[in-house]
This record gives C-alpha cells, sequence and structure tokens, in this order.
C-alpha cells in the first residue's frame, strides 16, 4: 500500500471534494423525499376518481340494465370522473418533467394576453371583465415557450373566473425592466394561512368546492413551475373581504419597436 501524500494544499481540495459530496447526498436526499410526497399525494388524489368509478360501474352491473335512469346517471359519472382523472395526470406529467423546455421563441406578450381575454369574455359573456394594455406594454417581448406562457396567463383567469364572482381585471405592463401580468379580482380574497401554501402541489382551500368545479390544486405549481423556467417569478397578494392579485413578472428580451427603429 502507498500511502497518499497529503499536502496543505491537497488536504484543502480533498476538503472540497467531501463538502460537495455532502451536498449532493443532501440534494438527492431532498429530492428523494420530494418525490415521496409527491407520489404519495399523486395516489391519494387519484383513490377518489378511482372509487367513484368503481361503485358506479358496480351500480350499472346491478341495476343498469333494467333502470336507464340508473344506467344514464352511472355513464355520466364515469364520464366526468375519467375526465377528471386524464386532467390530473396530465397536469402530473407535466409537473414531473424537471426541466421546463423553454425554445428561443420570440414571444409577444400582448398578443397572448389579448387573445386569453377574447376567447375568456366571449366565454363568460356575463362576467365583468377588464384588460389593460398600455401602448409600452403592447410593444412588449419575452423569449420563451409561448404555449407554455400562454398557460400561465388561462391559469390565472381562469381560477380568476372560478374562485370569485366579481369583475376581474388583468393588466399588463412594463415594470422595472420587466413584463408583468396581473389578474385582479374581486373576490373573497385568500386568508395568509392559506397563501403560504398556495403555490404547493394539491393544494386547495376549500377542497369539496374545488373538486366540483373540477379544480386538482395543481394549476398554480405549474404556473410557479413555468415561470421561473423562463427567469421569471409569479406572486399573490390577497386581502380578505377585498380579493386577490397574482402577478407574473417576465425577464424582457427586447422591445419590439426598438427592432423596428
Ligand atoms: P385548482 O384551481 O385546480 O384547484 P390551483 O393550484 O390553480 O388549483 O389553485 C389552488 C387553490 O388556490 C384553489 O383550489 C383555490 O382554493 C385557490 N385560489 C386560486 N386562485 C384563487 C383566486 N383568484 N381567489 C381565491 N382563491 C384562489
Amino acid at each position: 500500500w502507498k500511502k497518499i501524500q497529503m499536502t496543505n494544499q491537497s488536504k484543502d481540495e480533498l476538503y472540497e471534494m467531501g463538502q460537495t459530496f455532502n451536498e449532493m447526498i443532501d440534494n438527492l436526499e431532498v429530492n428523494f423525499e420530494k418525490q415521496e410526497i409527491f407520489v404519495s399525494d399523486a395516489s391519494h388524489e387519484l383513490k377518489t376518481p378511482i372509487s367513484i368509478v368503481k361503485s358506479y360501474a358496480q351500480l350499472l352491473k346491478r341495476r343498469g340494465a333494467e333502470n336507464p335512469a340508473v344506467f344514464h346517471e352511472a355513464i355520466e359519472a364515469i364520464d366526468s370522473e375519467a375526465d377528471r382523472m386524464q386532467n390530473l395526470v396530465e397536469q402530473m406529467l407535466q409537473l414531473a418533467k424537471s426541466q421546463v423546455e423553454t425554445n428561443t421563441e420570440t414571444v409577444e406578450l400582448s398578443k397572448l394576453v389579448l387573445d386569453a381575454y377574447k376567447t375568456f369574455s366571449g366565454a363568460y359573456k356575463e362576467r365583468e371583465m377588464y384588460c389593460d394594455i398600455s401602448e409600452e406594454a403592447a410593444a412588449l417581448v419575452v423569449k420563451g415557450n409561448q404555449p407554455q406562457l400562454q398557460q400561465i396567463i388561462y391559469i390565472l383567469i381562469d381560477n380568476a373566473l372560478k374562485y370569485t364572482e366579481n369583475a376581474i381585471e388583468m393588466k399588463l405592463s412594463s415594470e422595472d425592466g420587466r413584463a408583468s401580468f396581473k389578474v385582479k379580482d374581486h373576490g373573497e380574497g385568500i386568508s395568509s394561512a392559506d397563501l403560504e401554501h398556495i403555490f404547493d402541489r394539491f393544494y386547495r382551500v376549500d377542497k369539496a368546492r374545488t373538486r366540483e368545479s373540477g379544480g386538482t390544486g395543481l394549476g398554480l405549481p405549474i404556473a410557479k413551475q413555468i415561470a421561473q423556467g423562463h427567469g421569471g417569478k409569479l406572486t399573490v397578494e390577497s386581502v380578505i373581504g377585498y380579493g386577490t392579485t397574482f402577478t407574473l413578472q417576465l425577464p424582457l428580451e427586447k422591445e419590439a419597436n426598438q427592432e423596428r427603429h
């Protein structure tokens, strides 16, 4: 056996290597733990629709043939629970991708916001909805994945419509050299205890109510993951009794009007 000669320098290097190794192990442990929690939460979320499908299938077997009302009720329920499972699985798969695929597409945010505004105001004609895009904001351009950025915009507007009844406002502007997109509602707001968890996977303030509206508790975590994948951030402010504002901030590529000059 040959002894390794340790100079002061090599001791420092070994120490550093040891430190890096320990940090890697710590990270791995945290990641395994997170993954375990995700799998256990996901199984729990899937259990409910599976047991509903199962019990309706049994009802169909027992009484479906002779009773058309039972037949239709069961088929409707199975169909909607299957949709729910499909939605859950798609969202889980999206979250499980560790890296958000950002390509180098140039995206005009005002176009995405305006399209979303048109789509939602067409679908929710009875709701009061305002969209404010300043002249300056109309020229904002970011680099990123267009469908994913559209998805964040949709998630925020959809939530405001789902969880509140009053008017909602969206605003695109430029703030501190970044693009800022805000969705503000005048609903009942979210308590500070719930706000701490609002971006946690599967977290819902009111499980029963959100289940009825098809909520999975994965929309905001997906939106946050996409925002971070684009070098941006998604934040929330809420006051009970007054409403909630979600803000998406994204780094700018350049301004389209600068390009034109
Ligand atoms: P989902 O809407 O599918 O349940 P999200 O992750 O998008 O999941 O939202 C998590 C929870 O945050 C919702 O279930 C709801 O309780 C709450 N929430 C989201 N947006 C709002 C809002 N604008 N006003 C009040 N509560 C909200």
